[in-house]
């Protein structure tokens, strides 16, 4: 069956254009395949496309139409082919109003979706911070024990090397305080920017970033 589009000021039209100029039926969108004429319906201040005068025309979703000297964005008329089913006596403003809610939705779908990867990528960030923790414990407990063996060996020196070993200890601290310091300016909230004080699995439970409280997936 072919698809059409009516176009004009009343409101039995597909598409109603509330504006004096345009007539009652002012024209009609045929789809034919993928190719769309636009033909005249004998209105009384015409069918411009690309500035000339027709009566009937291919159209395409980039031609500039005006109908008399109201312009019509013509991908938006060609996509209520799209539509299950074209409705009837949708104004020209719906049409400009449904676009811009289509449009604000996907950019909401694009925003969710980088929000969701930048939080998956902290993953990594916290697995390494937990790792790097670890490192530098080791590191730790491994002069440890070995400050212990010597102690036992050679006890009159046991003060300066207790001294030492304490003296490694406090490096230790340093360092797990340095990579903490580092870890909690990478591992952030994509949303508010906040560190978020949670193990990575627990926030991927709830979905929400525990400072802000926002949907991260
Ligand atoms: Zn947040």
């Amino acid at each position: 069956m072919e698809q059409r589009i009516n176009i004009g000021r009343n409101k039995r039209n597909n598409v109603f254009i509330d504006y004096g100029k345009v007539s009652g039926n002012h024209c009609v969108i045929k789809k034919n395949g993928s190719e769309y004429i636009i033909e005249d319906l004998n209105s009384s201040n015409g069918v411009f496309l690309e500035g000339k005068r027709i009566k009937q025309a291919y159209v395409k979703a980039d031609s500039v139409l005006k109908l008399s000297d109201f312009e019509v964005n013509v991908t938006l008329l060609l996509s209520l082919f799209d539509m299950p089913k074209i409705p009837i006596g949708m104004s020209y403003e719906q049409l400009l109003k449904r676009e811009g809610d289509l449009r604000k939705k996907q950019e909401e779908e694009k925003k969710k979706e980088s929000i969701k990867e930048e939080f998956l990528k902290l993953e990594e960030v916290y697995n390494q911070y937990i790792k790097d923790k670890k490192k530098i414990r080791r590191g730790d407990s491994i002069k440890k024990t070995g400050f212990r063996a010597l102690l036992l060996l050679i006890p009159f020196v046991g003060n300066a090397l207790g001294a030492f070993f304490s003296g490694a200890t406090n490096k230790t601290q340093d360092k797990l305080i340095d990579r903490e310091e580092i870890y909690k300016t990478e591992y952030i909230c994509p949303i508010c920017s906040k560190y978020m004080h949670e193990s990575f699995i627990n926030i991927k439970k709830s979905g929400k970033c525990p400072r802000c409280n926002k949907q991260l997936m």
